[in-house]
Protein backbone atom coordinates (compact mmCIF):
# COMPACT_ATOMS: atom_id res chain seq x y z
CA UNK A 1 0.00 0.00 0.00
CA UNK A 2 1.68 3.54 -0.92
CA UNK A 3 0.31 6.61 0.90
CA UNK A 4 0.69 9.72 -0.87
CA UNK A 5 -0.01 12.80 1.22
CA UNK A 6 -2.83 12.33 3.10
CA UNK A 7 -4.07 9.79 1.14
CA UNK A 8 -4.43 6.35 0.27
CA UNK A 9 -2.27 6.09 -4.00
CA UNK A 10 -2.30 2.36 -4.40
CA UNK A 11 -3.10 -1.03 -2.74
CA UNK A 12 -1.46 -4.15 -5.03
CA UNK A 13 1.42 -6.37 -4.89
CA UNK A 14 5.12 -4.75 -5.84
CA UNK A 15 4.97 -0.99 -5.67
CA UNK A 16 8.29 0.31 -6.23
CA UNK A 17 9.12 3.52 -5.09
CA UNK A 18 12.54 5.09 -4.00
CA UNK A 19 11.62 7.67 -1.99
CA UNK A 20 9.21 7.07 0.54
CA UNK A 21 9.69 5.71 4.20
CA UNK A 22 8.70 2.24 4.36
CA UNK A 23 6.53 0.36 7.48
CA UNK A 24 7.17 -2.99 7.84
CA UNK A 25 3.52 -4.66 7.89
CA UNK A 26 4.66 -7.77 7.31
CA UNK A 27 3.42 -9.45 10.69
CA UNK A 28 0.40 -7.51 10.81
CA UNK A 29 -3.02 -7.11 8.89
CA UNK A 30 -3.49 -4.13 7.45
CA UNK A 31 -6.88 -2.72 7.68
CA UNK A 32 -8.91 0.46 7.87
CA UNK A 33 -9.44 2.42 11.18
CA UNK A 34 -12.12 1.81 13.32
CA UNK A 35 -14.58 4.17 13.27
CA UNK A 36 -17.07 4.61 16.79
CA UNK A 37 -20.45 6.70 15.62
CA UNK A 38 -21.21 8.02 19.40
CA UNK A 39 -19.42 8.81 22.25
CA UNK A 40 -19.47 11.07 25.10
CA UNK A 41 -16.44 12.17 24.65
CA UNK A 42 -16.53 14.98 28.08
CA UNK A 43 -16.86 11.85 29.92
CA UNK A 44 -12.86 11.16 30.08
CA UNK A 45 -12.75 12.12 33.46
CA UNK A 46 -14.80 10.00 34.47
CA UNK A 47 -13.88 6.42 33.27
CA UNK A 48 -15.00 3.61 34.57
CA UNK A 49 -16.61 5.64 37.38
CA UNK A 50 -19.92 3.94 37.65
CA UNK A 51 -19.37 -0.04 36.52
CA UNK A 52 -22.56 -0.90 37.80
CA UNK A 53 -25.25 1.92 37.14
CA UNK A 54 -28.04 1.93 35.27
CA UNK A 55 -29.62 4.33 32.84
CA UNK A 56 -31.64 6.46 35.42
CA UNK A 57 -28.28 6.37 37.86
CA UNK A 58 -26.25 7.58 34.58
CA UNK A 59 -28.05 10.35 33.94
CA UNK A 60 -28.56 11.63 37.96
CA UNK A 61 -24.16 11.14 38.88
CA UNK A 62 -22.67 12.27 35.51
CA UNK A 63 -25.34 14.76 33.66
CA UNK A 64 -26.93 16.21 36.64
CA UNK A 65 -24.58 16.29 39.06
CA UNK A 66 -21.24 16.34 37.96
CA UNK A 67 -21.78 17.76 34.09
CA UNK A 68 -23.06 21.06 35.62
CA UNK A 69 -19.41 21.74 37.53
CA UNK A 70 -17.70 21.10 34.71
CA UNK A 71 -14.95 23.86 33.28
CA UNK A 72 -13.78 24.43 29.82
CA UNK A 73 -10.84 23.45 30.77
CA UNK A 74 -12.23 19.61 32.32
CA UNK A 75 -13.99 19.39 28.81
CA UNK A 76 -10.63 20.11 27.59
CA UNK A 77 -9.03 17.34 28.67
CA UNK A 78 -11.47 14.82 28.61
CA UNK A 79 -12.34 15.30 24.80
CA UNK A 80 -8.47 15.04 24.67
CA UNK A 81 -7.71 11.63 26.93
CA UNK A 82 -10.56 10.33 25.17
CA UNK A 83 -9.60 10.96 22.02
CA UNK A 84 -5.94 9.66 22.21
CA UNK A 85 -7.36 6.88 23.70
CA UNK A 86 -9.74 5.84 20.85
CA UNK A 87 -6.72 6.14 18.70
CA UNK A 88 -4.78 3.78 20.56
CA UNK A 89 -7.07 1.09 20.17
CA UNK A 90 -7.31 1.96 16.39
CA UNK A 91 -10.26 3.94 16.24
CA UNK A 92 -9.12 6.73 13.69
CA UNK A 93 -12.33 8.45 13.49
CA UNK A 94 -15.05 9.11 16.28
CA UNK A 95 -18.46 11.15 16.76
CA UNK A 96 -18.56 13.29 19.89
CA UNK A 97 -21.94 13.30 21.13
CA UNK A 98 -21.27 16.51 23.15
CA UNK A 99 -23.76 17.55 25.16
CA UNK A 100 -22.50 19.38 27.98
CA UNK A 101 -22.80 22.82 25.54
CA UNK A 102 -23.21 24.66 29.15
CA UNK A 103 -21.41 28.09 27.69
CA UNK A 104 -19.50 28.89 24.05
CA UNK A 105 -16.05 28.46 26.08
CA UNK A 106 -17.67 24.87 26.30
CA UNK A 107 -17.52 24.55 22.91
CA UNK A 108 -14.23 26.02 21.98
CA UNK A 109 -12.53 23.88 24.68
CA UNK A 110 -13.93 20.58 23.05
CA UNK A 111 -13.15 21.27 19.96
CA UNK A 112 -9.91 21.75 21.04
CA UNK A 113 -9.35 18.73 22.97
CA UNK A 114 -9.99 17.10 19.49
CA UNK A 115 -7.95 19.15 17.67
CA UNK A 116 -4.76 18.70 19.60
CA UNK A 117 -5.35 14.88 19.68
CA UNK A 118 -5.56 14.55 15.65
CA UNK A 119 -8.03 11.96 15.56
CA UNK A 120 -10.78 12.70 12.29
CA UNK A 121 -13.71 13.78 14.82
CA UNK A 122 -17.14 14.51 14.02
CA UNK A 123 -17.72 17.36 16.51
CA UNK A 124 -21.91 16.40 17.13
CA UNK A 125 -22.89 19.98 18.90
CA UNK A 126 -25.26 19.20 21.66
CA UNK A 127 -27.45 20.91 24.69
CA UNK A 128 -25.63 21.88 27.92
CA UNK A 129 -25.25 19.64 30.86
CA UNK A 130 -26.66 22.56 33.14
CA UNK A 131 -28.73 20.33 35.85
CA UNK A 132 -32.62 22.49 34.91
CA UNK A 133 -35.22 20.67 33.49
CA UNK A 134 -35.71 23.46 31.31
CA UNK A 135 -32.28 23.49 29.55
CA UNK A 136 -32.73 26.53 27.38
CA UNK A 137 -33.62 29.07 30.62
CA UNK A 138 -29.88 29.10 31.50
CA UNK A 139 -28.56 32.46 29.35
CA UNK A 140 -25.24 31.26 29.21
CA UNK A 141 -26.12 28.38 26.80
CA UNK A 142 -26.41 29.11 23.26
CA UNK A 143 -27.89 25.92 21.95
CA UNK A 144 -28.43 25.03 18.65
CA UNK A 145 -27.89 28.63 17.54
CA UNK A 146 -24.21 28.70 18.10
CA UNK A 147 -24.06 26.29 15.71
CA UNK A 148 -23.71 28.59 13.25
CA UNK A 149 -20.80 30.47 14.61
CA UNK A 150 -18.82 26.78 14.69
CA UNK A 151 -19.50 26.31 11.14
CA UNK A 152 -17.78 29.70 10.13
CA UNK A 153 -14.82 29.56 12.90
CA UNK A 154 -14.12 26.05 12.96
CA UNK A 155 -15.54 24.02 10.09
CA UNK A 156 -15.39 26.29 6.61
CA UNK A 157 -13.92 23.89 5.00
CA UNK A 158 -15.43 20.83 3.67
CA UNK A 159 -11.08 19.29 3.16
CA UNK A 160 -10.49 19.38 7.04
CA UNK A 161 -10.03 16.07 9.85
CA UNK A 162 -13.07 17.64 11.73
CA UNK A 163 -16.28 17.89 10.48
CA UNK A 164 -20.10 19.21 12.02
CA UNK A 165 -22.99 17.74 13.30
CA UNK A 166 -25.59 18.40 15.86
CA UNK A 167 -26.12 15.94 18.76
CA UNK A 168 -29.96 16.77 18.81
CA UNK A 169 -31.77 17.27 21.85
CA UNK A 170 -35.10 14.89 22.20
CA UNK A 171 -37.54 17.40 23.30
CA UNK A 172 -40.05 19.49 23.58
CA UNK A 173 -40.72 18.70 19.83
CA UNK A 174 -41.60 22.29 18.66
CA UNK A 175 -37.48 22.60 20.00
CA UNK A 176 -36.45 19.69 18.29
CA UNK A 177 -38.00 21.09 14.99
CA UNK A 178 -35.89 24.41 15.29
CA UNK A 179 -32.32 23.07 16.37
CA UNK A 180 -32.90 20.29 13.22
CA UNK A 181 -33.49 23.42 11.39
CA UNK A 182 -30.99 25.20 12.28
CA UNK A 183 -28.20 22.38 11.81
CA UNK A 184 -29.41 21.97 8.28
CA UNK A 185 -29.68 25.43 7.47
CA UNK A 186 -25.70 25.19 8.11
CA UNK A 187 -24.87 21.65 6.24
CA UNK A 188 -24.64 19.84 9.58
CA UNK A 189 -25.84 16.30 9.93
CA UNK A 190 -28.26 15.19 12.64
CA UNK A 191 -27.88 12.37 15.27
CA UNK A 192 -30.47 11.77 18.07
CA UNK A 193 -30.79 8.97 20.57
CA UNK A 194 -34.35 7.29 20.19
CA UNK A 195 -35.89 3.64 21.29
CA UNK A 196 -34.62 4.14 24.56
CA UNK A 197 -36.75 2.06 26.80
CA UNK A 198 -40.15 4.21 27.15
CA UNK A 199 -38.14 7.82 27.43
CA UNK A 200 -38.38 8.29 23.93
CA UNK A 201 -41.68 6.52 22.76
CA UNK A 202 -43.39 7.87 19.51
CA UNK A 203 -40.77 10.28 19.53
CA UNK A 204 -39.89 9.42 15.77
CA UNK A 205 -43.21 8.99 14.40
CA UNK A 206 -43.85 13.02 14.98
CA UNK A 207 -41.06 13.70 13.37
CA UNK A 208 -41.59 11.24 10.35
CA UNK A 209 -44.96 12.47 10.22
CA UNK A 210 -44.10 15.95 10.20
CA UNK A 211 -41.59 14.86 7.19
CA UNK A 212 -38.78 15.76 8.99
CA UNK A 213 -36.42 12.31 8.73
CA UNK A 214 -34.06 12.41 6.07
CA UNK A 215 -30.44 10.90 5.20
CA UNK A 216 -28.54 13.06 7.03
CA UNK A 217 -30.22 11.35 10.14
CA UNK A 218 -28.14 9.11 12.37
CA UNK A 219 -30.37 7.02 14.79
CA UNK A 220 -29.03 5.95 17.66
CA UNK A 221 -29.94 2.65 20.31
CA UNK A 222 -33.84 2.07 18.76
CA UNK A 223 -33.88 -1.09 20.68
CA UNK A 224 -37.67 -0.01 21.22
CA UNK A 225 -38.78 1.43 18.00
CA UNK A 226 -41.99 0.64 16.53
CA UNK A 227 -42.17 -1.22 12.92
CA UNK A 228 -43.52 2.17 12.07
CA UNK A 229 -40.31 4.08 13.16
CA UNK A 230 -38.44 1.53 11.26
CA UNK A 231 -39.83 1.88 8.37
CA UNK A 232 -39.37 5.62 8.47
CA UNK A 233 -35.60 5.21 9.19
CA UNK A 234 -35.35 2.56 6.20
CA UNK A 235 -37.59 4.59 3.49
CA UNK A 236 -36.05 8.35 4.69
CA UNK A 237 -32.31 6.67 4.13
CA UNK A 238 -31.29 7.00 7.67
CA UNK A 239 -28.06 5.54 9.35
CA UNK A 240 -28.36 3.27 12.72
CA UNK A 241 -25.68 3.44 15.54
CA UNK A 242 -26.11 0.55 17.74
CA UNK A 243 -24.51 0.43 21.50
CA UNK A 244 -24.64 -2.88 22.20
CA UNK A 245 -22.70 -3.24 25.09
CA UNK A 246 -24.04 -0.36 27.11
CA UNK A 247 -27.84 -1.16 25.94
CA UNK A 248 -27.68 -4.65 27.56
CA UNK A 249 -25.82 -3.05 30.68
CA UNK A 250 -27.85 -0.44 31.81
CA UNK A 251 -30.90 -1.08 30.61
CA UNK A 252 -32.02 0.55 26.91
CA UNK A 253 -33.79 -2.57 25.91
CA UNK A 254 -32.27 -5.51 23.78
CA UNK A 255 -29.82 -4.11 21.03
CA UNK A 256 -31.58 -4.31 17.82
CA UNK A 257 -29.48 -5.74 15.99
CA UNK A 258 -31.64 -8.69 14.53
CA UNK A 259 -34.06 -5.88 14.14
CA UNK A 260 -32.40 -3.33 12.04
CA UNK A 261 -30.93 -6.63 9.63
CA UNK A 262 -34.79 -7.64 9.23
CA UNK A 263 -35.96 -3.97 8.20
CA UNK A 264 -32.94 -3.76 6.09
CA UNK A 265 -30.99 -1.07 8.06
CA UNK A 266 -26.85 -2.15 8.22
CA UNK A 267 -26.03 -0.83 12.05
CA UNK A 268 -22.62 0.88 12.40
CA UNK A 269 -21.29 0.62 16.20
CA UNK A 270 -20.44 2.80 18.84
CA UNK A 271 -18.88 2.95 22.59
CA UNK A 272 -21.65 5.47 24.24
CA UNK A 273 -20.41 6.15 27.52
CA UNK A 274 -16.96 5.29 28.98
CA UNK A 275 -18.18 5.58 32.57
CA UNK A 276 -19.11 1.87 32.67
CA UNK A 277 -17.80 0.77 28.57
CA UNK A 278 -14.65 -0.09 27.29
CA UNK A 279 -13.86 2.32 24.39
CA UNK A 280 -12.70 -0.08 22.04
CA UNK A 281 -14.36 -1.87 19.43
CA UNK A 282 -13.43 -5.54 20.12
CA UNK A 283 -16.11 -5.25 22.62
CA UNK A 284 -18.81 -3.73 20.53
CA UNK A 285 -18.11 -6.11 17.60
CA UNK A 286 -17.97 -9.93 20.07
CA UNK A 287 -21.12 -8.01 21.56
CA UNK A 288 -23.37 -7.70 19.08
CA UNK A 289 -22.21 -11.04 17.11
CA UNK A 290 -22.40 -13.16 20.25
CA UNK A 291 -25.97 -11.35 21.12
CA UNK A 292 -27.28 -12.23 17.42
CA UNK A 293 -26.15 -15.37 17.38
CA UNK A 294 -27.21 -16.31 20.47
CA UNK A 295 -30.69 -14.98 19.77
CA UNK A 296 -31.07 -17.36 16.45
CA UNK A 297 -29.74 -20.06 18.43
CA UNK A 298 -32.60 -19.69 20.95
CA UNK A 299 -35.16 -19.78 18.16
CA UNK A 300 -33.69 -22.90 16.44
CA UNK A 301 -33.76 -25.00 19.80
CA UNK A 302 -37.11 -23.70 20.51
CA UNK A 303 -37.89 -25.60 17.37
CA UNK A 304 -38.20 -22.49 15.24
CA UNK A 305 -37.81 -22.82 11.35
CA UNK A 306 -36.38 -20.74 8.29
CA UNK A 307 -34.75 -18.36 10.83
CA UNK A 308 -32.94 -15.78 9.77
CA UNK A 309 -29.12 -16.15 8.57
CA UNK A 310 -26.10 -15.98 11.51
CA UNK A 311 -23.94 -12.66 11.44
CA UNK A 312 -20.67 -13.65 10.20
CA UNK A 313 -17.11 -12.33 11.93
CA UNK A 314 -17.28 -10.34 8.13
CA UNK A 315 -20.74 -8.09 9.02
CA UNK A 316 -19.52 -7.54 12.34
CA UNK A 317 -16.34 -5.82 11.15
CA UNK A 318 -18.00 -4.19 7.83
CA UNK A 319 -20.62 -2.74 11.27
CA UNK A 320 -16.99 -1.14 12.82
CA UNK A 321 -15.63 0.52 9.99
CA UNK A 322 -17.38 1.11 6.84
CA UNK A 323 -21.20 1.09 8.20
CA UNK A 324 -19.42 4.07 10.66
CA UNK A 325 -17.79 5.86 7.70
CA UNK A 326 -21.73 6.24 6.44
CA UNK A 327 -23.07 7.03 9.55
CA UNK A 328 -20.33 9.67 10.62
CA UNK A 329 -21.45 11.00 6.81
CA UNK A 330 -17.59 9.94 5.71
CA UNK A 331 -17.83 7.26 3.35
CA UNK A 332 -16.81 8.90 0.50
CA UNK A 333 -13.37 9.47 2.44
CA UNK A 334 -12.62 6.47 4.49
CA UNK A 335 -14.11 2.88 5.74
CA UNK A 336 -12.20 0.64 3.40
CA UNK A 337 -8.56 0.19 2.04
CA UNK A 338 -9.49 2.11 -1.49
CA UNK A 339 -6.99 3.93 -3.63
CA UNK A 340 -8.55 8.16 -3.79
CA UNK A 341 -9.58 7.65 -0.21
CA UNK A 342 -7.61 9.11 3.23
CA UNK A 343 -5.13 7.09 4.49
CA UNK A 344 -7.02 6.13 7.92
CA UNK A 345 -5.34 2.51 8.31
CA UNK A 346 -3.74 0.79 11.22
CA UNK A 347 -1.62 -2.15 11.73
CA UNK A 348 -3.19 -5.51 14.00
CA UNK A 349 0.01 -7.30 15.24
CA UNK A 350 -0.24 -11.06 14.31
CA UNK A 351 2.86 -12.49 16.47
CA UNK A 352 2.06 -12.17 19.36
CA UNK A 353 1.28 -15.42 21.38
CA UNK A 354 -2.35 -15.13 21.98
CA UNK A 355 -3.17 -14.71 18.23
CA UNK A 356 -0.20 -16.99 16.25
CA UNK A 357 -0.38 -19.07 13.82
CA UNK A 358 -2.22 -16.89 11.34
CA UNK A 359 -5.21 -18.83 9.93
CA UNK A 360 -7.62 -16.11 8.56
CA UNK A 361 -7.38 -12.25 8.79
CA UNK A 362 -10.76 -11.57 9.43
CA UNK A 363 -11.29 -14.17 12.18
CA UNK A 364 -8.11 -13.16 13.63
CA UNK A 365 -9.30 -9.40 14.24
CA UNK A 366 -13.06 -10.34 15.42
CA UNK A 367 -11.97 -13.62 17.26
CA UNK A 368 -8.34 -13.25 18.81
CA UNK A 369 -7.23 -9.65 19.19
CA UNK A 370 -7.88 -6.61 21.53
CA UNK A 371 -6.55 -3.20 21.87
CA UNK A 372 -3.40 -5.01 22.65
CA UNK A 373 -2.53 -5.90 19.12
CA UNK A 374 -2.49 -1.96 17.64
CA UNK A 375 0.46 -1.61 16.63
CA UNK A 376 0.31 1.27 14.06
CA UNK A 377 -2.22 3.97 13.50
CA UNK A 378 -2.13 6.26 10.56
CA UNK A 379 -4.92 9.28 10.36
CA UNK A 380 -4.75 11.47 7.20
CA UNK A 381 -1.54 9.89 6.33
CA UNK A 382 0.41 11.11 10.09
CA UNK A 383 1.30 8.33 12.16
CA UNK A 384 -0.04 8.65 15.17
CA UNK A 385 0.98 5.56 16.77
CA UNK A 386 4.00 3.39 16.14
CA UNK A 387 5.86 0.37 17.42
CA UNK A 388 2.76 0.36 20.31
CA UNK A 389 3.14 3.65 21.61
CA UNK A 390 1.30 6.74 20.94
CA UNK A 391 3.31 9.32 18.71
CA UNK A 392 4.35 12.53 21.11
CA UNK A 393 1.85 12.19 23.42
CA UNK A 394 3.17 12.48 27.13
CA UNK A 395 1.41 9.71 29.65
CA UNK A 396 2.52 11.15 32.84
CA UNK A 397 1.63 14.91 32.31
CA UNK A 398 -2.15 13.77 30.96
CA UNK A 399 -2.49 11.80 34.04
CA UNK A 400 -1.44 14.31 35.94
CA UNK A 401 -4.12 17.09 34.70
CA UNK A 402 -6.62 14.09 34.78
CA UNK A 403 -6.20 13.57 38.32
CA UNK A 404 -6.47 17.48 39.16
CA UNK A 405 -9.62 17.97 36.86
CA UNK A 406 -11.12 15.09 38.40
CA UNK A 407 -10.35 15.64 41.58
CA UNK A 408 -11.63 19.16 41.17
CA UNK A 409 -14.94 18.42 39.19
CA UNK A 410 -15.98 15.94 41.71
CA UNK A 411 -15.46 18.15 44.24
CA UNK A 412 -17.52 21.06 42.92
CA UNK A 413 -20.36 18.70 42.33
CA UNK A 414 -20.25 17.63 46.10
CA UNK A 415 -20.16 13.90 44.38
CA UNK A 416 -18.12 11.27 46.42
CA UNK A 417 -17.10 8.45 43.73
CA UNK A 418 -16.82 4.63 45.41
CA UNK A 419 -13.45 3.54 45.08
CA UNK A 420 -13.43 -0.17 45.01
ZN1 LIG B 1 -25.42 8.17 24.10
Amino acid sequence: MLVRGSKIAEVRPNIATTDAEVIDASRSIVMPGFIDTHRHMWQGILRNIIPDASLSEYFQVVQRTVGPAYTPDDLYISNYVSALGAIDVGITNILDWSHIQNTPEHTDAAIKGLADSGVRAVFAYGSPANGLPRFWEDPRQKYPGDIARLRKQYFSSGDQLMTLALASITGPHDRVIESWKTARDVGARITMHVGIGNITKDFLKKLGDDGLMRSDNTYIHCCTLSDEEWKLIKDTGGTLSVAGYVELMMGHGTPPIQKAIDMGVRPSLSIDVETSVPGDMFTQMRTVLSLQRGQIWERSLKGEKELPAFLKARDVLEFATVEGAKANGLDSKIGTLTPGKEADIILLRTDRISVMPRNNAVGAVVTSMSPANVDTVLIGGQVKKRDGQLVGVDVARIGKLLDESRDRTLAAAKYERAKL
